[in-house]
């Protein structure tokens, strides 16, 4: 989508600094950090604006976010634990219409709001 700010990073129109990339997905850190981990995980193509429009005909990427998830959690030793925020829709404070899953971690994190 021409003017989604997501798209435009996978598409490196605007830099980010990357943590993992494949065919399907794009991981970078976030650049307003709200734990000492801070990175998001987004599909490369923009199949969603938010999580309430996961279907049953394009929900699959969800599942395979998680997978790539586990592994960078693996991969970067999170082995104390993180957290996996989806902001969904203007109560939620979510910004970028391009759905995003935030993996938070590096020390306690707190309790939800
Ligand atoms: P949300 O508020 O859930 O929609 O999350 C959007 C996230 O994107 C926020 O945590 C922002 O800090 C982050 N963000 C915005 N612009 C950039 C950028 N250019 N590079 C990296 N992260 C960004
Ligand atoms: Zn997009």
């Amino acid at each position: 989508m021409d003017d989604c700010l997501f798209c435009k990073i996978v598409k490196g129109e605007i830099p980010s600094k990357k943590v993992y990339e494949d065919e399907k997905v794009y991981a970078f850190y976030d650049i307003e950090p709200a734990a000492p981990v801070h990175f998001l995980v987004i599909p490369k193509e923009h199949i969603m604006s938010s999580c309430g429009e996961v279907t049953e005909e394009n929900s699959a990427i969800i599942g395979y976010i998680y997978q790539v998830i586990a592994k960078l959690a693996r991969e970067l030793k999170l082995d104390k634990g993180y957290r996996v925020v989806t902001n969904c829709g203007e109560d939620a404070g979510q910004t970028v219409q391009h759905i995003h899953f935030h993996v938070l971690a590096g020390g306690p994190l707190g309790k939800m709001a």
